[in-house]
């Protein structure tokens, strides 16, 4: 497993509280020697300022970092503001997506697929960036069907990208499956399989409900069944452990964690999975 490409995902917190608590996450995690950290990116400007301090605040002590990106709302000139914040600040590396409008906002501006994202990005900075896309063993939940998901993932190597994360998935045949079928399509770069440890369970339902991501339904029973959260921490923590297990003697190249800004569950399982200090 020494070829292993780890990676962590981040919020930028809002409040003075969760900064601390990030800044404590990440000096945790950089224990695990990720390839990087990524910092997610509220479509429609939210978290623009944010998501940038953050990033460059991180560069400048030397790590590495990458932003998530995408226009959301935002014009060229905006965009390109950001990527020549980020190349002077020495940041190489940039999770490239359409994004979500927040609720309250889907009106006020049209989305941009993320492959002229991409196609944006080489065209005004070359190939100073890698460049992460966002892919979906599930399939997008608004995708028009299983090939056109496909399709559309190809057209974003084809813009560009480098690598893909997945979005999270259960059930490791999904991603078995996608990366078969990718191939077939004639997509040869690498996907990296998104994991969401699992801590509390009724979040992680109503989160996935909105994201497209199933959760099985015996492991959804299970869950419910438990009165006290440790229960739920502790099966969750043996699940995905499992999970990780099985994505990478499957042949997956790596692993990208969803942190929520936590360290425990996400180091519970490395340490489960005896993974420390590795690319
Ligand atoms: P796209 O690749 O543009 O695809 C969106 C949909 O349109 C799909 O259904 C696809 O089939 C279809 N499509 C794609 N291209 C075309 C085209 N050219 N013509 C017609 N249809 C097309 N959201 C955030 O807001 N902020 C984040 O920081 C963030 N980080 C994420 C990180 C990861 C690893 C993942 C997996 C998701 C993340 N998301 C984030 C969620 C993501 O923004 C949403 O899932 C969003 O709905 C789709 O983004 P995308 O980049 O996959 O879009």
């Amino acid at each position: 497993m020494s070829d292993l490409r780890i990676s962590f995902e981040f919020f930028p917190p809002k409040t003075e509280e969760g900064r601390e608590k990030l800044k404590n996450t990440r000096e945790k995690l950089q224990a695990f020697d990720p390839a990087f950290f990524s910092v997610t990116y509220g479509a429609g400007g939210t978290t623009r300022d944010t998501t940038a301090n953050i990033v460059c605040g991180l560069r400048e002590k030397g790590v590495s970092i990458a932003p998530h990106l995408s226009f959301g709302g935002d014009n060229e000139e905006i965009v390109l503001g950001l990527l020549n914040r980020y190349k002077d600040a020495g940041v190489d590396r940039i999770v490239a997506l359409r994004g979500d409008m927040p609720s309250g906002m889907g009106s006020v501006a049209q989305l941009v697929y993320a492959n002229e994202l991409v196609d944006f990005i080489r065209r005004h900075t070359g190939e100073h960036f890698h460049l992460e896309v966002a892919a979906y063993p599930e399939i997008h939940p608004e995708a028009e069907s299983y090939d056109a998901d496909i399709r559309f993932l190809k057209g974003k190597f084809e813009a560009g990208a480098n690598s893909a994360l997945t979005q999270y998935f259960y059930n490791p045949d999904a991603y078995f499956y996608f990366l078969d079928q990718c191939e077939k399509a004639g997509i040869d770069a690498p996907i990296y399989p998104g994991i969401m440890p699992i801590t509390n369970f009724t979040n992680l339902a109503r989160f996935s409900r909105n994201c497209g991501a199933e959760i099985p339904r015996w492991l959804k029973y299970r869950m419910e069944s438990f009165s006290d959260p440790e229960d739920v921490k502790k099966l969750g923590l043996e699940i995905v452990t499992d999970l990780c297990e099985t994505l990478l003697e499957g042949g997956a190249p790596g692993l990208h964690f969803y942190t929520m800004n936590q360290v425990g569950p996400t180091a519970d399982i490395l340490n489960a999975l005896e993974i420390t200090s590795q690319k």
